[in-house]
């Protein structure tokens, strides 16, 4: 959607982002985590993870060790889920959100995107996991079943829910419902949490283009975009631009804006032409990854002091 103005002013200890992690994994994605966004967030991140790790520990006092099965199963991942709600509710925290170990968070750009919206009311906010809403079976007794749709937020792209939505989706997420709600629809745990609040709860899923999984391809978010960016007239043609809600007719860039209006769309798809006189100001990409696809390594091209080789996630 347009661009909106802050609803309310958010300080980092307002989200409660729960990164899920697996023992596994502490060495080869979490220490990386720590030394980037995480060292600099200690107050909003949340490590859930399977095991013990006193290297862990010594960094960061938020880790939960969820005592859910270190397997890569539905049921223990929908396990990981339960206990982050749960600990978030426990918080008191206007927002909750999820990220996975091989995430990055920029915490300035999402608690400027969360502010934009109320904690009170009913949001759900990422990037859909797929065009179309997802087709499933719920079991709604031993012998009856029927067909749901809905759409969901991939997790490995973070989501977001606020607290309002949140406190709304305990009879099916708090305790032990999570899991079992999960086993009604047989799904992973980014898709049950669509189905609780789209298919349950009737509230649709917030779109934006901000976060960012290594199931798209990275090279794509350009460098330039990383940034919050001011929008001026240049030589490149149309563009969707920030990975944001903006169409731009003519390129961007970090330099001020002359006087010349240019064109810029909003929505997608975009809506007709509108001249912006004044400057546009395009958020910067709230999430991004890494990964493999294709056998190929799927990053986000970014220059910077460290080779591909010694920093392969950038
Ligand atoms: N994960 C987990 N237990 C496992 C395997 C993975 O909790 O047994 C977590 C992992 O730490 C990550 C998320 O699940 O946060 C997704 O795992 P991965 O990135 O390996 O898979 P993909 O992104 O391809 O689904
Ligand atoms: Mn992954």
């Amino acid at each position: 959607g347009a661009p909106r103005a802050p609803a309310e002013p958010l300080a980092p200890r307002d989200v409660f982002i729960a990164v899920k992690t697996t023992r596994k994994f502490h060495r080869a994605r979490l220490d990386l985590l720590l030394e980037t966004w995480i060292s600099r967030h200690k107050e909003s991140a949340f490590i859930f993870t399977d095991g013990e790790d006193e290297v862990l520990a010594r960094h960061t006092g938020n880790v939960i060790n969820t005592n859910c099965s270190a397997a890569h199963s539905r049921q223990a991942l929908s396990c990981k889920m339960a206990v982050e709600y749960d600990h978030f509710i426990a918080s008191g925290r206007k927002w909750f959100c999820h990220v996975d170990d091989d995430n990055y968070v920029n915490l300035r750009a999402l608690l400027r995107l969360l502010a934009s919206y109320p904690h009170t009311q009913d949001v759900y906010i990422g990037k859909p996991s797929l065009d179309r809403p997802i087709q499933a079976t719920e079991r709604i007794s031993e012998e009856q079943v029927r067909p749901v749709h809905f759409w969901f937020a991939t997790g490995g792209a973070g989501f977001c829910i606020s607290r309002g939505l949140a406190l709304k989706m305990s009879p099916w997420a708090s305790g032990g419902h999570f899991m079992h709600t999960a086993e009604r629809i047989r799904l992973p745990d980014d898709c049950t949490i669509g189905y609780i609040v789209e298919a349950l709860l009737g509230v649709p899923l917030t779109r934006s283009r901000l976060f960012h999984s290594h199931l798209e391809n990275l090279q794509q978010v350009p460098a330039l975009e990383l940034h919050e960016q001011v929008c001026g007239p240049g030589p490149a043609g149309p563009s969707w631009v920030g990975g944001a809600e903006f169409y731009v007719e003519q390129s961007c860039g970090n330099t001020a804006p002359t006087s010349t209006p240019w064109l810029c769309r909003l929505g997608s798809p975009p809506p007709p032409p509108r001249p912006f006189s004044a400057s546009l100001r395009l958020p910067p990409q709230v999430t991004l990854s890494y990964g493999m696809f294709e056998n190929k390594r799927n990053a986000v091209p970014v220059k910077g002091p460290f080779s591909v080789e010694a920093d392969p996630s950038r």
